[in-house]
């Protein structure tokens, strides 16, 4: 808040009246330094791919490409940056459409249990490597909610593939639905590296992450929990995160049985 004072007084005499405006700038002057650090995280998010990329092409230009091992390594990391790149790009393009209001949820009544066995499939046979079991802690009953299908699998798959990441070869990563009176709770918990508590709070902003050279060469965005969090709260949901650093880490998304009824109304 800003406030400017003027004194009023009679020519060299008393003074007999005090005015005060206060003007409103913290809000309008808060945005407008979010928008310019959003320009700038975006900026040296995109710089830092296409500087390995140029250095990595000059090597390979420079003969790296005629040696028969340094040649493929060295494409592989071209493409990994690339796709990362294109990663961010969409990740970015998502965003702007959910801020700009453009953001529609096609609800459909699907069995969310079943969703999350699909999604524990899928990620079970991609990390064969590195042997990652799922714990499936549902009811047996289908539980019905009313929700975007394929925004709330990408929900999942943002913060399982984080639990993933940070899970040690052969951890186990329990997956537990608990239905209550309105909404259901989903907790993706994992027993990986964990985040520590000064940390929690900012995991979900735009291009947080609490080791960056790590987040990036895990090939993150710094977007998937922001792009979570803002699904979640386009259907009426919360998300929340519990963790202890160097022991595991718990994300819980609530979601309420009908979505869409509040779907458009933002948080
Ligand atoms: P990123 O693309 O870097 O994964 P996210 O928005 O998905 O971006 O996550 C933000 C940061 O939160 C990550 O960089 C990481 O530091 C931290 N984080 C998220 N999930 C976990 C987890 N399960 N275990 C440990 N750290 C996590």
């Amino acid at each position: 808040l800003e406030a400017n004072f003027s004194v009023i007084r009679n020519e060299d005499g008393p003074v007999n009246g005090l005015i005060t405006v206060l003007h409103d700038v913290t809000e309008q002057e808060k945005i407008e330094n979010e928008r310019r650090e959003f320009v700038a995280n975006v900026s040296h998010e995109l710089r830092t791919p296409l500087t390995t990329l140029k250095s990595y092409m000059e090597a390979l230009e420079d003969g790296a490409m005629q040696d028969e091992k340094l040649g493929p390594r060295f494409l592989k990391v071209t493409q990994n940056e690339t796709e990362r790149m294109i990663r961010l790009v969409n990740d970015l393009l998502q965003l702007s459409k959910m801020d700009s209001d453009d953001l529609r949820l096609n609800a459909e009544t699907v069995d969310l249990g079943e969703v999350m066995h699909q999604i524990a499939d899928r990620f079970e046979m991609v990390n064969k490597d590195k042997n990652i079991h799922f714990d499936r802690q549902f009811p047996s009953y289908p539980i019905y909610v009313d929700m975007d299908r394929d925004k709330m699998i990408q929900v999942f798959d943002n913060i399982i593939s984080n639990a993933v990441k940070y899970s040690p070869d052969g951890g186990t990563i329990t997956l537990q639905m608990v239905p209550k009176s309105r909404d259901v709770d989903i907790e993706i918990i994992d027993e990986g590296l964990g985040i520590p508590k000064e940390s929690q709070n900012k995991i979900f902003d735009r291009f947080y992450r609490v080791d960056k050279a790590r987040a990036r060469n895990l090939g993150g965005t710094g977007l998937g929990l922001a792009i979570a969090k803002e699904l979640v709260h386009s259907h009426g949901g919360y998300i929340d995160v519990q963790s202890v650093w160097k022991k595991g880490t718990t994300i819980a998304v609530t979601l309420p049985y009908s979505a869409y009824k509040k779907a458009g109304g933002g948080e």
